[in-house]
Protein backbone atom coordinates (compact mmCIF):
# COMPACT_ATOMS: atom_id res chain seq x y z
CA UNK A 1 0.00 0.00 0.00
CA UNK A 2 2.96 2.39 0.17
CA UNK A 3 4.49 2.40 -3.09
CA UNK A 4 1.64 4.01 -5.02
CA UNK A 5 1.40 7.14 -7.11
CA UNK A 6 -0.55 9.50 -5.52
CA UNK A 7 -0.28 12.62 -2.58
CA UNK A 8 -0.54 12.58 0.94
CA UNK A 9 -1.33 15.29 3.44
CA UNK A 10 1.38 15.94 5.33
CA UNK A 11 2.26 17.95 8.87
CA UNK A 12 0.93 21.12 6.58
CA UNK A 13 2.04 20.15 2.74
CA UNK A 14 1.07 17.56 0.29
CA UNK A 15 3.78 15.31 -0.16
CA UNK A 16 4.29 12.25 -2.97
CA UNK A 17 2.17 9.14 -1.42
CA UNK A 18 5.70 7.43 -1.18
CA UNK A 19 7.73 9.38 0.40
CA UNK A 20 5.10 10.02 3.49
CA UNK A 21 7.28 8.13 6.33
CA UNK A 22 7.97 8.38 10.08
CA UNK A 23 10.21 7.18 12.19
CA UNK A 24 10.18 3.65 13.75
CA UNK A 25 10.99 5.29 17.08
CA UNK A 26 7.75 7.60 17.00
CA UNK A 27 5.63 7.11 20.03
CA UNK A 28 2.45 6.34 18.36
CA UNK A 29 3.94 3.08 17.45
CA UNK A 30 5.36 1.84 20.36
CA UNK A 31 2.85 3.26 22.80
CA UNK A 32 -0.63 3.61 20.86
CA UNK A 33 -0.66 7.21 21.06
CA UNK A 34 -2.18 7.88 17.84
CA UNK A 35 -5.43 7.99 16.43
CA UNK A 36 -7.40 7.70 13.31
CA UNK A 37 -10.71 8.60 10.87
CA UNK A 38 -12.65 6.26 8.57
CA UNK A 39 -14.41 9.06 6.09
CA UNK A 40 -16.19 8.11 2.61
CA UNK A 41 -16.40 10.77 -0.40
CA UNK A 42 -19.38 9.94 -2.43
CA UNK A 43 -19.96 12.00 -5.55
CA UNK A 44 -16.81 13.95 -4.58
CA UNK A 45 -18.43 15.54 -0.71
CA UNK A 46 -16.98 13.64 1.77
CA UNK A 47 -20.22 12.47 3.86
CA UNK A 48 -19.88 14.44 7.47
CA UNK A 49 -16.52 16.00 6.68
CA UNK A 50 -16.87 18.32 9.65
CA UNK A 51 -18.66 16.00 11.92
CA UNK A 52 -15.30 13.61 11.40
CA UNK A 53 -13.02 16.16 11.94
CA UNK A 54 -14.51 16.83 15.54
CA UNK A 55 -14.37 13.46 16.81
CA UNK A 56 -10.99 13.44 15.27
CA UNK A 57 -9.61 16.22 17.15
CA UNK A 58 -11.87 14.84 20.33
CA UNK A 59 -10.29 11.00 20.11
CA UNK A 60 -6.63 13.09 20.10
CA UNK A 61 -7.79 14.43 23.44
CA UNK A 62 -9.18 11.69 25.20
CA UNK A 63 -5.75 10.31 24.48
CA UNK A 64 -4.46 13.06 26.37
CA UNK A 65 -2.77 15.03 22.86
CA UNK A 66 -4.02 18.17 20.70
CA UNK A 67 -4.00 18.37 17.27
CA UNK A 68 -2.25 21.02 15.84
CA UNK A 69 -4.94 21.97 13.27
CA UNK A 70 -8.55 23.62 13.65
CA UNK A 71 -11.36 21.80 12.19
CA UNK A 72 -11.72 23.90 9.43
CA UNK A 73 -7.63 23.26 9.02
CA UNK A 74 -8.89 20.03 8.68
CA UNK A 75 -11.56 19.76 6.49
CA UNK A 76 -9.44 22.00 4.30
CA UNK A 77 -6.80 19.37 4.27
CA UNK A 78 -9.12 15.90 3.41
CA UNK A 79 -10.54 18.38 0.74
CA UNK A 80 -7.11 19.22 -0.62
CA UNK A 81 -6.24 15.98 -0.48
CA UNK A 82 -9.30 14.30 -2.32
CA UNK A 83 -9.41 17.04 -5.06
CA UNK A 84 -5.10 16.34 -5.74
CA UNK A 85 -6.60 12.45 -6.07
CA UNK A 86 -8.55 13.25 -8.95
CA UNK A 87 -11.05 11.22 -7.19
CA UNK A 88 -14.86 11.40 -6.44
CA UNK A 89 -15.29 8.24 -4.09
CA UNK A 90 -12.85 7.19 -2.10
CA UNK A 91 -12.01 6.54 1.72
CA UNK A 92 -10.77 9.14 3.20
CA UNK A 93 -8.25 8.13 6.53
CA UNK A 94 -6.80 10.85 8.43
CA UNK A 95 -4.39 9.80 10.97
CA UNK A 96 -2.27 12.10 14.02
CA UNK A 97 0.22 10.61 16.32
CA UNK A 98 2.51 11.41 18.52
CA UNK A 99 6.32 11.97 16.86
CA UNK A 100 9.90 10.91 18.02
CA UNK A 101 11.60 13.14 20.34
CA UNK A 102 11.26 11.21 23.69
CA UNK A 103 11.00 7.54 23.87
CA UNK A 104 9.44 6.68 26.91
CA UNK A 105 5.99 6.17 28.36
CA UNK A 106 6.03 9.98 29.04
CA UNK A 107 6.18 12.40 25.90
CA UNK A 108 4.75 15.67 26.62
CA UNK A 109 6.50 17.73 24.15
CA UNK A 110 6.77 14.97 21.62
CA UNK A 111 5.22 16.66 18.20
CA UNK A 112 2.11 15.61 17.05
CA UNK A 113 2.04 14.42 13.64
CA UNK A 114 -0.80 14.30 11.30
CA UNK A 115 -1.24 13.01 7.66
CA UNK A 116 -4.53 12.45 5.36
CA UNK A 117 -4.44 9.99 2.55
CA UNK A 118 -7.20 8.94 0.55
CA UNK A 119 -7.98 6.32 -1.72
CA UNK A 120 -10.56 5.34 -4.34
CA UNK A 121 -13.55 3.19 -2.68
CA UNK A 122 -16.62 3.01 -5.17
CA UNK A 123 -19.92 3.11 -3.77
CA UNK A 124 -21.13 -0.22 -4.78
CA UNK A 125 -25.14 -0.40 -4.25
CA UNK A 126 -26.56 -3.79 -5.16
CA UNK A 127 -29.37 -4.20 -2.77
CA UNK A 128 -30.10 -7.75 -4.19
CA UNK A 129 -26.54 -9.06 -3.05
CA UNK A 130 -26.51 -6.55 0.40
CA UNK A 131 -29.71 -8.45 1.06
CA UNK A 132 -28.59 -11.94 1.42
CA UNK A 133 -26.89 -10.97 4.47
CA UNK A 134 -23.23 -11.27 5.79
CA UNK A 135 -22.13 -14.01 8.88
CA UNK A 136 -20.39 -13.31 11.98
CA UNK A 137 -18.44 -15.07 14.45
CA UNK A 138 -18.85 -14.33 18.14
CA UNK A 139 -15.44 -12.87 19.29
CA UNK A 140 -13.69 -13.97 22.39
CA UNK A 141 -12.24 -10.18 23.29
CA UNK A 142 -14.45 -7.55 25.22
CA UNK A 143 -14.93 -4.37 24.83
CA UNK A 144 -13.52 -2.92 27.19
CA UNK A 145 -14.66 -1.38 30.40
CA UNK A 146 -15.08 2.89 29.89
CA UNK A 147 -12.68 2.69 33.18
CA UNK A 148 -10.15 0.54 31.63
CA UNK A 149 -9.67 2.55 28.63
CA UNK A 150 -10.89 5.67 26.41
CA UNK A 151 -13.55 3.96 24.81
CA UNK A 152 -14.97 6.81 22.87
CA UNK A 153 -12.24 7.41 21.13
CA UNK A 154 -10.90 6.38 17.83
CA UNK A 155 -7.96 5.44 19.16
CA UNK A 156 -5.39 3.24 17.04
CA UNK A 157 -4.49 1.14 20.31
CA UNK A 158 -8.43 0.42 20.79
CA UNK A 159 -8.00 -1.59 17.55
CA UNK A 160 -5.54 -4.46 18.69
CA UNK A 161 -8.73 -6.66 19.70
CA UNK A 162 -10.64 -5.60 16.65
CA UNK A 163 -8.04 -7.24 14.52
CA UNK A 164 -7.40 -10.31 16.19
CA UNK A 165 -10.85 -11.02 16.30
CA UNK A 166 -11.90 -10.58 12.80
CA UNK A 167 -8.87 -12.54 11.92
CA UNK A 168 -10.15 -15.09 13.47
CA UNK A 169 -13.64 -14.38 12.63
CA UNK A 170 -12.42 -15.12 8.93
CA UNK A 171 -9.90 -17.62 8.94
CA UNK A 172 -13.41 -19.73 10.23
CA UNK A 173 -15.10 -18.37 7.40
CA UNK A 174 -17.39 -15.35 9.11
CA UNK A 175 -17.30 -11.88 7.55
CA UNK A 176 -16.72 -10.22 10.78
CA UNK A 177 -17.33 -11.02 14.98
CA UNK A 178 -19.64 -9.76 16.97
CA UNK A 179 -18.16 -8.13 20.35
CA UNK A 180 -19.66 -8.28 23.89
CA UNK A 181 -18.87 -5.46 26.07
CA UNK A 182 -17.27 -5.84 29.70
CA UNK A 183 -20.19 -6.48 31.36
CA UNK A 184 -21.26 -9.31 28.84
CA UNK A 185 -23.59 -7.16 26.93
CA UNK A 186 -23.96 -6.81 23.19
CA UNK A 187 -21.89 -4.51 21.93
CA UNK A 188 -20.54 -3.74 18.26
CA UNK A 189 -18.44 -5.68 15.49
CA UNK A 190 -14.98 -4.76 15.12
CA UNK A 191 -15.68 -1.53 12.58
CA UNK A 192 -19.39 -1.13 12.82
CA UNK A 193 -22.34 -0.61 15.13
CA UNK A 194 -24.95 -3.38 15.18
CA UNK A 195 -28.92 -3.51 15.14
CA UNK A 196 -31.71 -5.71 15.38
CA UNK A 197 -35.52 -5.62 14.55
CA UNK A 198 -38.14 -7.77 16.18
CA UNK A 199 -42.07 -6.88 16.00
CA UNK A 200 -41.65 -3.81 13.89
CA UNK A 201 -38.92 -2.09 16.72
CA UNK A 202 -35.64 -1.66 16.37
CA UNK A 203 -33.24 -2.10 18.88
CA UNK A 204 -29.27 -1.33 19.21
CA UNK A 205 -26.91 -1.46 21.98
CA UNK A 206 -26.62 1.66 24.65
CA UNK A 207 -23.52 3.40 23.27
CA UNK A 208 -21.72 3.48 26.67
CA UNK A 209 -18.45 1.60 26.18
CA UNK A 210 -18.07 1.99 22.59
CA UNK A 211 -17.39 4.23 19.54
CA UNK A 212 -20.86 6.01 18.48
CA UNK A 213 -20.89 5.85 15.02
CA UNK A 214 -21.51 8.75 12.75
CA UNK A 215 -23.35 6.33 10.67
CA UNK A 216 -25.09 5.12 13.50
CA UNK A 217 -26.59 8.00 14.39
CA UNK A 218 -27.46 8.52 11.18
CA UNK A 219 -29.47 5.79 10.52
CA UNK A 220 -31.17 6.39 14.40
CA UNK A 221 -32.29 9.76 12.76
CA UNK A 222 -33.67 8.39 9.42
CA UNK A 223 -35.61 5.39 11.07
CA UNK A 224 -37.33 8.51 13.43
CA UNK A 225 -38.11 10.06 10.14
CA UNK A 226 -40.00 6.87 9.13
CA UNK A 227 -41.61 6.49 12.18
CA UNK A 228 -39.44 3.64 13.10
CA UNK A 229 -39.73 2.68 16.87
CA UNK A 230 -36.52 2.88 17.99
CA UNK A 231 -34.98 1.75 21.41
CA UNK A 232 -31.09 2.51 22.03
CA UNK A 233 -31.04 -0.22 25.13
CA UNK A 234 -29.04 -2.74 26.96
CA UNK A 235 -29.12 -5.90 24.56
CA UNK A 236 -28.07 -9.28 26.54
CA UNK A 237 -26.44 -12.34 24.07
CA UNK A 238 -29.55 -14.78 25.12
CA UNK A 239 -31.83 -11.89 23.53
CA UNK A 240 -30.41 -12.50 19.92
CA UNK A 241 -32.69 -15.28 19.06
CA UNK A 242 -35.63 -13.23 19.91
CA UNK A 243 -35.17 -11.24 17.02
CA UNK A 244 -35.77 -11.22 13.15
CA UNK A 245 -33.16 -9.09 11.47
CA UNK A 246 -29.89 -7.79 12.15
CA UNK A 247 -27.96 -4.77 10.55
CA UNK A 248 -24.76 -3.63 11.19
CA UNK A 249 -23.67 0.42 10.43
CA UNK A 250 -20.22 2.27 9.75
CA UNK A 251 -18.92 4.18 6.94
CA UNK A 252 -17.45 1.25 5.17
CA UNK A 253 -20.45 -1.51 5.75
CA UNK A 254 -22.84 1.57 5.21
CA UNK A 255 -26.02 -0.35 6.37
CA UNK A 256 -25.14 -4.30 5.65
CA UNK A 257 -27.60 -6.70 6.35
CA UNK A 258 -26.58 -9.90 8.90
CA UNK A 259 -27.84 -13.27 8.09
CA UNK A 260 -26.49 -15.11 10.59
CA UNK A 261 -24.56 -14.72 14.15
CA UNK A 262 -22.99 -17.62 15.58
CA UNK A 263 -25.98 -20.07 15.94
CA UNK A 264 -28.37 -17.55 15.40
CA UNK A 265 -30.10 -16.97 12.42
CA UNK A 266 -31.91 -13.71 10.96
CA UNK A 267 -34.06 -12.65 7.78
CA UNK A 268 -33.11 -9.13 6.60
CA UNK A 269 -36.30 -7.88 5.40
CA UNK A 270 -37.75 -4.53 4.75
CA UNK A 271 -37.17 -2.26 7.59
CA UNK A 272 -33.48 -3.34 6.80
CA UNK A 273 -34.31 -2.91 3.11
CA UNK A 274 -35.57 1.06 3.84
CA UNK A 275 -32.87 1.81 6.32
CA UNK A 276 -30.32 0.83 3.16
CA UNK A 277 -31.72 2.55 1.01
CA UNK A 278 -32.73 5.79 2.43
CA UNK A 279 -28.97 5.87 3.92
CA UNK A 280 -27.60 5.20 0.14
CA UNK A 281 -29.94 8.75 -0.39
CA UNK A 282 -28.56 10.10 2.34
CA UNK A 283 -24.79 9.69 1.50
CA UNK A 284 -25.40 10.89 -2.27
CA UNK A 285 -24.42 14.60 -2.69
CA UNK A 286 -27.70 16.72 -3.79
CA UNK A 287 -27.45 19.50 -6.29
N1 LIG B 1 -17.22 0.94 15.86
C1 LIG B 1 -15.95 0.78 15.49
C2 LIG B 1 -15.02 0.00 16.36
C3 LIG B 1 -15.49 1.35 14.28
O1 LIG B 1 -14.23 1.20 13.90
C4 LIG B 1 -16.40 2.06 13.47
C5 LIG B 1 -15.93 2.66 12.18
N2 LIG B 1 -15.36 3.94 12.39
C6 LIG B 1 -17.72 2.20 13.91
C7 LIG B 1 -18.10 1.62 15.10
C8 LIG B 1 -18.72 2.97 13.11
O2 LIG B 1 -18.39 4.33 13.10
P1 LIG B 1 -18.78 5.28 11.89
O3 LIG B 1 -20.21 5.03 11.61
O4 LIG B 1 -18.54 6.65 12.40
O5 LIG B 1 -17.92 4.90 10.74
Amino acid sequence: FDQRDGWIWYDGQLVPWKDAKLHVLSHGLHYGSCVFEGERAYGGQIFKCTEHSERFRKSAELLDFEIPYSVAEIDAAKRLTLEKSGLTDAYVRPVAWRGSEMMGVAAQHNTIHVAVAVWEWPSYFDPATKMKGIRLDMAEYRRPDPQTAPCHSKAAGLYMICTISKHKAERKGYADALMLDWQGRVAECTGANVFFIKDGAIHTPLADCFLDGLTRRTVIDLAKRRGFDIQERRIMPDELESFNECFITGTAAEVTPVSEIGPWRFQPGNMTKVLMEDYAGEVTPHA
